[in-house]
């Protein structure tokens, strides 16, 4: 089976490349690596001995995207290839609704005209906003965006189910990622951020590293048992199992299906220090600053429609998780 992964030279996409093939799938990337670089396709082959079939092509150029569609016979897409800086996505809106719904539709208009029938999207636990009670729950439908990256989700997830209504045939499932943190155990890859970190753990992988002088904690009064925000930190690896997970089960089912992508368990941004702390082997300094706003103070995952559906259970804890980030970060110094 042939799965067109868009964006797998990137962070998620890379590791679900990986597991993608050890579980037997043929993998065509499509990705401009606008976020990535082509050298992850030899890490991939370090890993697994099976190096991607590699199209440097912009999503939003049909044409060339086209191209892949006529010279391979794909099964299944796997969509990541999107912009995901919130920030920026604030300055840029247009920016962002171009590359993340334009170049979306260029990709489910070839599905329709190639005769692909199943996806799987990219989503992020950012579409509940701050209208729901934790766990949030899949039930609980699309809450209020506060930023363009965050509603381009929201739109994605719409047009999907729209399409999924209006065709039978396909079938499509929607995850919504919670924070997605850790490495390859390989240390071979993992994320690289793009200039000052926005997000929790590679900021503080920049201040273990030395690149940055301390972690700035965006505030200590939330109603959280120590203050801080509390979030579902889940190993990257664990998410991309529940990719090919999401495949086997696309495979087998037709409609749309929205399911959380977590743990179920929430850490506050302290805890999540401490257990750097214990990886790295020494202290990381912070200071505490005003909130950042648009932050909500928890956020997790209810699971067991992952666990029903997928048969999908993270394994990796906190700990592991921080190890494996540590790992990475060590070898890219290297
Ligand atoms: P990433 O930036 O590492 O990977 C995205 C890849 O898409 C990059 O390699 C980039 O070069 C490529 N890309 C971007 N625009 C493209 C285009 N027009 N044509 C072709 N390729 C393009 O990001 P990631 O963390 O791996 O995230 C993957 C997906 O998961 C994104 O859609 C993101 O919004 C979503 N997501 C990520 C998180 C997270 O915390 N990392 C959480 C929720 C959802
Ligand atoms: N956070 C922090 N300092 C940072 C980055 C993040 O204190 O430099 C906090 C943030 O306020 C939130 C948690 O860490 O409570 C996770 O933030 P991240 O940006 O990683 O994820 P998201 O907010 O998208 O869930």
């Amino acid at each position: 089976m042939k799965i067109l992964v868009t964006g797998g030279t990137g962070y998620i996409g890379s590791h679900t490349c990986v597991e993608l093939l050890k579980n037997g799938y043929e993998v065509v990337i499509v990705d401009n690596l606008y976020n990535s670089s082509v050298e992850i396709l030899d890490k991939i082959e370090k890993i697994t001995g099976i190096k991607p079939v590699f199209y440097q092509t912009d999503i939003l150029d049909k044409e060339g995207l086209e191209k892949v569609f006529t010279e391979n016979k794909i099964d299944a897409v796997i969509h990541f290839a999107g912009y995901k800086a919130v920030g920026e996505s604030v300055a840029k809106p247009l920016t962002y609704y171009e590359n993340n719904i334009s170049g979306s539709i260029n990709l489910y208009q070839l599905m329709k005209k190639y005769c692909v029938n199943s996806l799987v999207f990219s989503s992020s636990a950012t579409v509940y906003g701050d209208d729901f009670e934790v766990p949030f729950k899949e039930e609980y439908g699309l809450g209020t965006t506060t930023n363009p990256y965050g509603t381009s989700k929201k739109m994605n997830e719409m047009i999907i189910t729209d399409m999924s209504k209006a065709d039978p045939e396909l079938s499509c499932v929607l995850l919504r990622y919670f924070n997605p943190i850790g490495a390859h155990e390989s240390g071979l890859i993992g994320e690289i951020p793009n200039g000052i970190p926005n997000n929790l753990v590679p900021y503080i992988a920049q201040v273990v590293s030395g690149q940055r002088g301390f972690l700035r904690i965006w505030g200590n009064d939330y109603d959280t048992p120590d203050g801080t925000g509390v979030r579902d930190y889940i190993h990257v690896v664990d998410l991309a199992r529940a990719h090919v997970k999401a495949i086997d089960y696309a495979k087998e089912h037709k409609g749309t299906e929205v399911i959380n992508i977590g743990t179920g368990k929430g850490y506050s941004v302290m805890e999540v220090l401490h257990a750097y702390e214990k990886a790295c082997g020494k202290k990381i300094p912070y200071q505490i600053m005003e909130r950042r706003p648009g932050d909500i103070a928890t956020c997790y995952a209810d699971t067991e429609k992952a666990e029903k559906l997928l048969n999908f259970k993270a394994e990796y804890n906190i700990d592991r998780m921080c190890e494996d980030s540590y790992r990475f970060t060590v070898m890219q110094s290297k």
